[in-house]
């Protein structure tokens, strides 16, 4: 069930958010030698709304460009194009006090020089903790609530386990005091036994310290389990976005159906029938034109759909770019 306030104002906005990467042409090879610099545009044109308190789970297979718009949503890329918002003002560098991104590989976003002492130090200063004694006490207290003990404050990344580390990401996360986070595939490189301990942990924390979260992840049960709502991503476009049950139980979008009819079900009644998505996701620096699906897709209206971008239409609650429900 939604957690979303009833009729407050969305926490964050993306409107229209567009990130390209111009890639120069000699790193496109002699292949395509006398060509000019191209763009990757790896999100192209995104617009939805967070809700205090929800979780919205972001979809897609690699390459859909759900990564990429989370770095967007957590300003460590700036957009090319578009506007975010934080409870209805646009969002500049101060965003970074209130927003945090919590991500796939825990090692490698650790400094390795680093002790866990100063890998949250660093954050807490951020906030604005000044006094050493009350960043003792506040890292000692944000260890113990992750799970980890105080023995641990003078050890290095290496020392722990890839479950322990994504922990003391959660508590660098945490020591900025953020309303949203950007979870970016947080247990995906973990052991499946350590997965559930660390969804475990994050959805406690989202009640304890009424986070907000945008939960990127290609594992979909983990979004069915985690999420409110969820948004689909291909090619850098939104290609639907429902209520988690109501997507999972009807999902009205061909490349949603394809995503879910790949899911294994154990319960025989339960079985979809199986969708083979022919060929591989086309480049994003030279995307499709029309829907950008049209490539891949199994019901294809007609002509518009490779001529023209589906116009977004609400259908049973469900918001879908798809010509068949024009
Ligand atoms: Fe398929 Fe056309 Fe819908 Fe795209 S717009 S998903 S090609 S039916």
């Amino acid at each position: 069930m939604s957690r979303r306030a009833a009729n407050g104002a969305p926490l964050v906005e993306a409107r229209d958010v567009k990130k390209h990467f111009p890639v120069p042409a000699s790193l496109l090879g002699k292949l395509l030698a006398g060509q000019k610099d191209q763009l990757v545009k790896a999100v192209d044109g995104v617009s939805f709304k967070i809700w205090p308190g929800e979780t919205v789970g972001l979809v897609g297979e690699s390459g859909c460009g759900k990564t990429t718009l989370g770095r967007v949503l957590a300003r460590l890329y700036e957009p090319t194009a578009g506007e975010i918002l934080f409870r209805d003002w646009p969002v500049h560098s101060s965003f970074f006090r209130h927003t945090q991104i919590i991500f796939q590989n825990p090692y490698s976003s650790l400094n390795p020089r680093k002790t866990v002492r100063d890998i949250i130090g660093v954050a807490l200063r951020q906030r604005g903790l000044r006094d050493p004694q009350e960043r003792e006490a506040e890292t000692l207290r944000l260890l113990r609530r992750v799970g980890l003990s105080e023995r641990h404050v003078d050890a290095y990344p290496h020392q722990f386990s890839g479950g322990q580390r994504q922990r003391i990401g959660i508590a660098r996360a945490l020591a900025i005091q953020p309303q949203f986070v950007v979870a970016d595939e947080p247990v995906s490189a973990l052991d499946v036994s350590i997965q559930a301990q660390v969804i475990n942990l994050l959805q406690e924390l989202q009640e304890e310290f009424d986070l907000t979260y945008l939960f990127i992840a290609h594992d979909l049960s983990v979004i069915h389990h985690l999420s409110d709502r969820v948004v689909v991503m291909y090619l850098g476009h939104v290609m639907e976005e429902a209520e988690t049950e109501s997507l999972f139980a009807n999902p009205l979008h061909p490349y949603t159906q394809a995503l879910l009819a790949a899911i294994p079900v154990v319960d025989k009644e339960d079985r979809r029938e199986r969708i083979i998505l022919e060929g591989a996701v086309p480049s994003p620096i030279d995307p499709p034109s029309g829907c950008p699906f049209h490539t891949r897709c199994f019901a294809k209206k007609g002509p518009e759909c490779e001529q023209e971008y589906p116009p977004e239409v609400q259908v049973q609650g469900h918001r879908v770019a798809c010509w068949l429900y024009v």
